[in-house]
């Protein structure tokens, strides 16, 4: 469904990713995790369309997405949760919500697809009047995936979504995310929290420095010694 090959970004003359390849099959839930500054938000921005790439091509269902604007991956059927959630903190939650929904497709399923969305995070039907600002850092994050889900994506993107939560509702968080998969879309995952990415993901990617320096089954790599060192602590 998503194959990158030699992506290359750079922020002005100091390159961030150094051809990176990764591909993930429809379905898929994956993990891209590696250490604070390797490049994983780099890449989610990327695959975003929200940095452009210096080199390599990614390509999505098919299409050369490489050069398409941020709205275009969008169309394409891509949605982003950022890091540190950037919601319209003023707003409220139902209103965070409909702007995920601004394409002409997903407007009209508008109605259904909250439904869906609040199936999902049921703590956030009581919310929906409030402003996002109000919430807790768990419902914040729950509102910032339901307004990504809002356009329904065929690919979600996630960037750190663990960060500042409480181990408790990162549980909760990942389930939902791995419930999100199992209603059949697919999951690229970036994390700094490798122990529970790997636990809900399929398959991982490991980013040090903007390269891959190794892939495969989450339990294959918490196997390896220089991983539980690195990432585990062991
Ligand atoms: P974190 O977990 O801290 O977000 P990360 O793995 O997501 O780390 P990136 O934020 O992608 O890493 O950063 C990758 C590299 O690019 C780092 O060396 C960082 O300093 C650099 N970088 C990131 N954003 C910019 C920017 N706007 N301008 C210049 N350099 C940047």
């Amino acid at each position: 469904m998503l194959d990158v090959r030699d992506l290359q970004v750079a922020y002005g003359a100091a390159n961030a990713l150094w051809g990176v390849s990764l591909t993930l099959q429809r379905g898929e839930l994956l993990c891209v995790v590696g250490p604070n500054g390797a490049g994983k938000t780099t890449l989610i921005g990327a695959l975003a369309g929200m940095l452009r790439a210096r080199g390599g091509r990614i390509v999505f269902d098919g299409q050369d997405i490489t050069q398409r604007p941020a709205h275009r991956f969008c169309e394409a059927g891509i949605a982003l949760v950022p890091e540190g959630r950037r919601l319209f903190t003023g707003m409220t939650v139902q209103e965070n919500l409909e702007l995920g929904s601004l394409l002409p497709q997903a407007k009209a399923l508008r109605r259904q697809t909250m439904a869906q969305v609040l199936d999902l995070f049921p703590a956030l039907k009581e919310k929906l009047a409030s402003p996002a600002g109000e919430l807790s850092g768990g419902q914040q994050q729950m509102v910032a995936i339901a307004r990504a889900l809002m356009a329904r994506p065929r690919l979600l993107l996630l960037d750190e979504p663990s960060l500042g939560l409480s181990p408790r509702i990162v549980g909760d968080m990942f389930a939902a995310i791995r419930r999100i998969n199992a209603d059949g879309v697919s999951v690229l995952l970036v994390e700094q929290n490798v122990a529970m990415a790997m636990e809900v993901s399929q398959r991982a990617y490991v980013l040090e420095e903007g390269r891959i320096v190794a892939e495969g089954l989450p339990h294959e790599l918490l196997a390896r010694p220089e991983i539980q060192r690195v990432y585990l602590g062991v």
